[in-house]
């Protein structure tokens, strides 16, 4: 089949490269790829870490692509030799004051409850396995299963990987899915710029200030896993890349500015700061703000609207980790088999 992709973030690239592993002829259009919301993403591949309460629906596709990454990755390697930052050191998060412990004893309760798996520490213990955490700290647990990828590495890969298994690059702006009309079939992945094809999708921009830092070489590595930490309440994530580099992120706001904003960078800053003290040594090397392409229900849109278009879109929070259930359970909506995971609560036309 002959199949358009729109749209070459982490969804478009993911499913470009599933399709055209299955034997399909795909072109992605997209005047920047890599250039939205994957850009700027911590690549924390955390269905148990990012829990959030009351979004049920949510978690069996989470857990789901957590389980699928392995094979996402090796789909990946089938094609390229270019690195990914896949790691699988697992997650530690920590709680600055007791009322942060309070928190995270509660999270810990909600996620056993939902069968995650996550083992609690001692300061003590969690200093063991990362030495520059402050000795300050409240509490601590582990979560073995949560990983990560470094996604501007990953999009770069993927694009090498879909160029590799046959894949073409357009760099057309989609302005209507009437230009496609060579297609046989059509995937929507471009992001929050699919409300303007797809009449009916509620997606809206949900801002995220990041950092990025480098440990000095003295101190490299600073840390060894991602950690993530409440600091009176609020979270902030740490993600050591094997570059030397440091992520961290990530505010929330939805006020409309696209720029890095100094109050978001500074708190950022001030609460990694509390939890690993010796960040303060280390370079500073960017700030950034990305979009996460929001939804009313922080469910994706993800599924058939006729019979020539699929819609994958609205990823949200977690649009790298749900890129392995978004490239798998799109390529079987454009095959027309029946995905691999109830998808009802996806449907891309909920809200319309
Ligand atoms: C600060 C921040 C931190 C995050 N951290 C994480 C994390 O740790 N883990 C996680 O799982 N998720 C995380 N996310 C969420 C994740 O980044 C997104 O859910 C995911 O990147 C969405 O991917 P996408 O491919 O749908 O969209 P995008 O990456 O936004 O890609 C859309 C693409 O479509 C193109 N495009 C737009 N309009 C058109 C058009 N008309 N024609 C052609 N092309 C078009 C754009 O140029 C762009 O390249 C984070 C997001 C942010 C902002």
């Amino acid at each position: 089949m002959i199949i358009s992709v729109v749209g070459a973030g982490i969804i478009g690239l993911t499913t470009a490269l599933t399709l055209a592993d299955r034997g399909h002829t795909v072109t992605v259009h997209d005047p920047e790829p890599a250039s939205g919301a994957s850009h700027h993403a911590g690549g924390m591949l955390a269905p148990t870490a990012e829990v959030v309460y009351k979004q049920d629906p949510l978690f069996p596709l989470m857990r789901a692509s957590a389980e699928w990454y392995p094979d996402l990755i090796a789909l990946t390697a089938k094609y390229t030799d270019l690195p990914t930052g896949y790691r699988t050191d697992g997650t530690l998060v920590v709680a600055r004051d007791t009322a942060d412990k309070t928190h995270l004893e509660e999270l810990r309760e909600y996620q056993s409850r939902h069968g995650m798996e996550v083992d609690k520490l001692t300061v003590r213990q969690a200093r063991k396995l990362e030495p520059a955490l402050s000795p300050a700290l409240a509490g601590a647990v582990a979560i073995g299963g949560d990983h990560q990828v470094q996604p501007r590495l990953f999009t770069r890969a993927l694009i090498d990987a879909c160029r590799s298994a046959g894949v073409t690059f357009t760099t057309s702006r989609i302005e209507s899915l009437d230009q496609l009309n060579k297609a046989d079939q059509v995937v929507v992945a471009n992001g929050l710029g699919a409300s303007q094809l797809v009449a009916g999708l509620d997606l809206r921009p949900v801002y995220g200030d990041v950092l990025h830092v480098r440990v000095p070489q003295h101190q490299y590595p600073l840390l060894t896993r991602v950690v993530r930490g409440f600091v009176e309440d609020r979270p902030v994530y740490l993600i050591p890349r094997e570059d030397g580099t440091l992520t961290i992120g990530a505010s929330t706001r939805e006020d409309g500015r696209d720029q890095p904003q100094v109050q978001g960078i500074h708190q950022l800053m001030r609460d990694a700061i509390e939890l690993v003290p010796a960040l303060e040594e280390c370079d500073f090397i960017e700030a950034t703000a990305g979009a996460r392409p929001g939804t009313p229900d922080d469910l994706p849109y993800l599924g058939r609207i006729d019979d020539r278009t699929v819609v994958s879109t609205g990823y949200f929070r977690h649009g790298i980790l749900l890129a392995a259930l978004g490239a798998r359970c799109g390529a079987e909506l454009v095959d027309r088999q029946t995905p691999a995971i109830d998808l009802s609560a996806c449907d891309p036309r909920r809200h319309s």
